[in-house]
């Protein structure tokens, strides 16, 4: 029997029969094949840094963590072999240690790189793919305990490879597109919301990597207007960085968190404090180093793709709806845009560019209200979830919001024919696997 696993926001807690870290790509086919033999579905784990269920299993668990560190780098070409477990913190210094970057990053950097692929974790950019999109290649260990490259000969198996959900099999190595190392210039700058909605269109394609925050109950919106820079790096001096990262954005934010949570009523005040509280910073960091935070206050999380033009909408309807019900929302609401994503079947971002709206909820409190209020509203947009977020949906809803679903279930019910590696979480959001008939 092995022990209780969870989550990083604690709200998801199981307990797998067995759970297996193997080290090898050998030993990860000894692990399917005992699994198999024991007759038990698997599912793999990455850092655990997903909010949904999506990892859960109470029969095996396989983690890569120990299959770590890069195997092969071509600085010419930009292609760098990893070994799945590679946490992108690791990855993103072994990559500039070689001149490389990888081209855009979500805004922490602690999850595993198959871990944060699999789910199309994403940063910000009208002009960039998330995560999954720099995947050119990728070795799996199928259910059936074979070990298969995939890469561009199978462009149909690749784009269904990329964002998984962890359905296909093990991944055991990754090969990325990495691009030259690269500063980011980025200037916070606190800004009147109706502006900032009514700049949306222009911010977003004005600056590489734009994305803003508005805090309910405030008229604040805290802009972060991000673009690349060859310049040599300028970062903010360590007291100073410690103090706007970790002290200002965790422990004094935490302290308002914790005083909303006892006192739900004086969120609104404590928001309308908080907001007098920012103030224009500037920094210029490598690229890793600016686009990741720091999170010590723990959350649970909803996100939502929809097409881009519906974004200041969609984020006004979102604010009404919070003071409509008088939700004790205590977080900011996180807005980013995207790339058309024509690399992944399963990409949120799959054929269309695309806004991001994210909503949090202080871990303890019940975010079951506000989180479906909000899924009603992205649902009128043809939202899609984040995989690894916090949803309701059915795969029956979600097969008409994806151009390439039924290409997914194709390569997927190829490489795991029983569903081996499905759980009722993957049932839920893509269906069972459904056999394809031979022609
Ligand atoms: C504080 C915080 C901040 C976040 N910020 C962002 C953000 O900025 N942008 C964003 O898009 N998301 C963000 N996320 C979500 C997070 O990036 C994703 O949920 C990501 O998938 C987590 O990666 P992980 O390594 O922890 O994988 P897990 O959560 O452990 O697993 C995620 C999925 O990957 C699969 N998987 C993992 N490893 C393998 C493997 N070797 N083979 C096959 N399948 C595998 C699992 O089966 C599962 O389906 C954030 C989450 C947190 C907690």
């Amino acid at each position: 029997m092995s022990k209780q696993v969870r989550n990083w926001s604690g709200l998801q807690r199981f307990t797998p029969q067995h759970f297996e870290e193997p080290a090898t790509t050998g030993q990860v086919v000894k692990a399917v094949n005992a699994a198999r033999a024991r007759s038990q579905r698997i599912r793999v784990r990455g850092n655990l840094h997903s909010f949904s269920e999506i990892v859960r299993t109470e029969e095996t668990l396989i983690s890569v963590a120990a299959m770590s560190g890069v195997i092969d780098a071509d600085r010419s070409s930009g292609l760098v072999r990893v070994r799945a477990g590679t946490s992108i913190y690791n990855l993103s210094r072994a990559l500039d240690a070689l001149g490389l970057a990888i081209p855009n990053l979500g805004d922490i950097d602690v999850q595993s790189i198959a871990g944060a692929a699999a789910t199309g974790t994403h940063g910000t950019g009208l002009h960039y793919g998330n995560i999954s999109a720099q995947v050119m290649a990728a070795q799996i260990v199928t259910a059936a305990g074979d070990v298969v490259e995939i890469d561009e000969s199978d462009s149909n198996a690749l784009k269904a490879a990329r964002v998984s959900l962890g359905t296909l099999g093990v991944v055991t190595e990754l090969t990325l597109q990495c691009v030259p190392a690269f500063r980011l210039d980025r200037l916070d700058l606190p800004r009147p919301i109706g502006e900032t909605l009514s700049q949306i269109d222009d911010l977003s394609a004005g600056f590489d990597h734009f994305e803003f925050y508005v805090l309910p109950y405030s008229d604040l919106s805290l802009q972060k207007r991000i673009d690349r820079s060859d310049a040599p790096a300028k970062p903010l001096p360590p007291m100073k960085k410690f103090f706007s990262d970790v002290v200002i954005e965790n422990i004094a934010f935490g302290a308002t968190v914790k005083a909303g949570k006892l006192v739900p009523r004086a969120i609104p005040p404590i928001a309308k404090g908080l907001a007098k509280a920012f103030s224009p910073e500037r920094r210029l960091d490598k690229s890793f180093d600016a686009f990741s935070t720091v999170r010590m206050v723990r959350f649970n999380e909803l996100e939502y793709a929809i097409p881009r033009e519906h974004l200041a909408e969609a984020v006004e309807r979102v604010m009404a709806m919070i003071q409509e019900h008088g939700y004790p929302v205590n977080f900011p609401i996180e807005v980013r845009v995207g790339r058309a994503d024509e690399e992944s079947f399963l990409s949120t971002a799959a054929g269309r560019e695309t806004g991001y709206i994210s909503v949090h909820m202080a871990k303890g409190m019940d975010y079951e209200p506000y989180f479906h209020a909000v899924e009603t509203i992205m649902d009128g947009y043809e939202g899609r979830p984040h995989w690894g977020k916090m949803n309701w949906q059915t795969a029956d809803k979600l097969a008409p919001r994806y151009p390439g679903w039924s290409d997914f279930q194709t390569v997927r019910a190829s490489m795991d024919p029983q569903g081996v590696f499905s759980n009722d979480y993957t049932n839920r959001v893509l269906g069972p696997v459904v056999a394809v008939p031979h022609t």
